[in-house]
């Protein structure tokens, strides 16, 4: 443990406060200690993230690991604080909130000479917690580590889970709002990320008229998170601005390629770096349904459902450029960024169906091969995860529709849609024909973008169901597939479509935010 090396610079070159006062101006953060737990029993660590902080195995055993990452003891450089942002939730602003139940522990420099900050969820009141615990759930962390580390191995831009913790202490929740608050297990994930810095960290700054403090940030955002962009400060700005906007865009694409639905795209739980964050009611996608949401409390409008991602996404970089206005260098900047969200979200979702398809370049008929597909997906009720993977067995010589049975949940909706996915499959393999290509070549493209393991929301819960007994077992055995996602073989049980009893049990289809 003694490796850790910290350079905490948000709170160095940031203005804080002691974290005393009940309103906070002119700060970006506020001190806070970790409030201590009484029982803290290592429940999981990711051996990759250790590593990325130059940790051992030994270390993730060691008391000092788990009294740290409990929030029990501070280790030698760290520093511990909130931070202070605002956010547009469900479309509206809703003003200051700041990591309630979030605390810093500092930035890692590790033997790459990369940058970690380290984060405890769940580790006590802020500053910032208003009038809740700051405390959280077994269920919600232990979903938060496994699928931030399921991202990763996906491929996909995230945040990082190093550890999961037991507090030994009872956590209050109303898990489905319905007036029946239960005592449930809290646990802490510590979360590791280059930074953690959100849309809400300028928003709020510019709401409250902090016009010199929000330059402040933009600048320290640029010096530490984007270093590699170089040029005047306008040209900096500029470019700053295109790359958000870009990586937002790849991240919108990126969630639609494998079926993840966030949830929660307030402002406040948009990265900096277009990193997905903040894992709460997350789902993915079973049957294809572009109007789904996993999350109970937007069950009326569908704001944050699949399909919407990149329109909401884009809404929140327009609420990020609003706030940015005031330090822009010009408005033609934010809207050329804007722009390029437009443009790169269009491009990169063809690259992203065209890989997805099998298809060696898009061609501009391809938009109408897939819209039909993704039409007959949906009103058959194909499992998006399992169709692709059929798909990809399809050969040109003997095209069949039994071949895509699996995928349907419903015999009924197979034999009232086997027509017209036939149809559909000659299309489609007439396509094909139409590239020098062989079945098995793009077969093998095909499962390296087509997961063959994603983490359903029953199977998260049933790794909760299970270490709630203090049985670890399946937790470790979803690890291990997440490691692999886009291999053949996995234990068949974590690859089978969502069960019938899965459909309508609490935390295996809808999710409420209570965590
Ligand atoms: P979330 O919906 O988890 O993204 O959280 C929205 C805001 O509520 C953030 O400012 C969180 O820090 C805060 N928050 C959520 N749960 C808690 C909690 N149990 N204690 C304190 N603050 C919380
Ligand atoms: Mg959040």
């Amino acid at each position: 443990m003694k490796s850790l090396h910290f350079d905490n610079r948000f709170i160095r070159d940031l203005p804080g406060d002691a974290g005393t006062s009940s309103t906070s101006h002119g700060i970006c953060w506020s001190a806070v200690a970790p409030t201590a737990v009484s029982r803290p029993f290592l429940l999981a660590y990711s051996p990759e993230v250790l590593s990325l902080l130059n940790l051992s195995e030994a270390d993730a055993r060691s008391p000092e690991f788990l009294q740290a990452f409990a929030g029990n003891r501070l280790l030698e450089g760290m520093a511990s604080y909130a931070t202070r942002y605002g956010g547009h939730q469900f479309g509206q602003w809703a003003g200051q909130l700041g990591d309630g139940r979030a605390i810093g522990l500092g930035e890692v420099i590790n033997q790459a000479g990369e940058r970690w900050e380290l984060q405890l969820k769940g580790a006590g009141i802020t500053p910032y917690s208003r009038r809740a615990d700051g405390r959280a759930v077994l269920r919600s962390s232990l979903r938060e580590f496994l699928c931030s580390e399921a991202m990763h191995h996906l491929g996909i831009p995230t945040t990082r889970a190093l550890s999961l913790i037991a507090t030994g202490d009872g956590v209050v929740r109303d898990m489905l709002y319905d007036g029946n608050p239960a005592v449930e297990p809290g646990a802490i994930v510590c979360r590791v990320s280059p930074s953690f810095t959100r849309f809400g960290h300028f928003e709020i700054l510019a709401a409250r008229g902090e016009y010199e403090l929000l330059q402040r940030l933009v600048n320290f955002t640029l010096s530490r998170d984007f270093p590699f962009i170089v040029g005047t400060d306008a040209e900096r700005f500029a470019q700053w601005f295109h790359l958000v906007c870009e990586r937002t865009a790849l991240l919108m694409v990126e969630w639609l390629r494998v079926g993840f639905v966030h949830g929660v795209m307030n402002t406040d739980n948009m990265s900096i770096l277009g990193l997905t964050i903040d894992y709460g009611p997350y789902g993915w996608v079973d049957n294809f349904d572009p109007g789904w949401t996993p999350n109970t409390t937007d069950e009326q409008f569908h704001r944050y459902c699949f399909g919407q991602q990149s329109v909401v996404a884009r809404w929140n970089l327009e609420r990020l450029a609003e706030a940015l206005m005031p330090v822009a260098p010009s408005r033609k900047m934010l809207d050329a960024g804007l722009a390029h969200f437009d443009d790169t979200f269009q491009s990169s979702l063809s690259k992203m169906l065209a890989a997805k398809f099998g298809l060696l370049e898009w061609q501009d008929d391809d938009a109408d091969l897939v819209e039909t597909v993704f039409e007959l997906l949906h009103n058959a009720e194909v499992d998006m995860t399992e169709f692709f993977r059929l798909l990809s067995e399809v050969t040109c010589h003997a095209p069949t529709v039994q071949h895509l049975k699996p995928a349907f949940y419903q015999p009924s909706l197979f034999d009232s849609h086997a027509e017209a996915f036939t149809a559909w499959l000659s299309r489609y393999v007439a396509r094909l024909q139409g590239q020098s290509d062989s079945d098995w070549a793009r077969r093998t493209r095909m499962n390296q973008v087509n997961p063959r393991f994603v983490l359903r929301n029953y199977l998260a819960q049933q790794a909760i169901d299970a270490a709630t007994q203090g049985d670890m077992s399946m937790l470790n055995r979803l690890l291990d597939a997440a490691r692999q996602p886009y291999a053949d073989s996995h234990p068949i049980d974590l690859i089978a479509k969502r069960p019938d009893w899965a459909l309508n049990k609490a935390g295996c289809s809808k999710l409420s935010c209570s965590s």
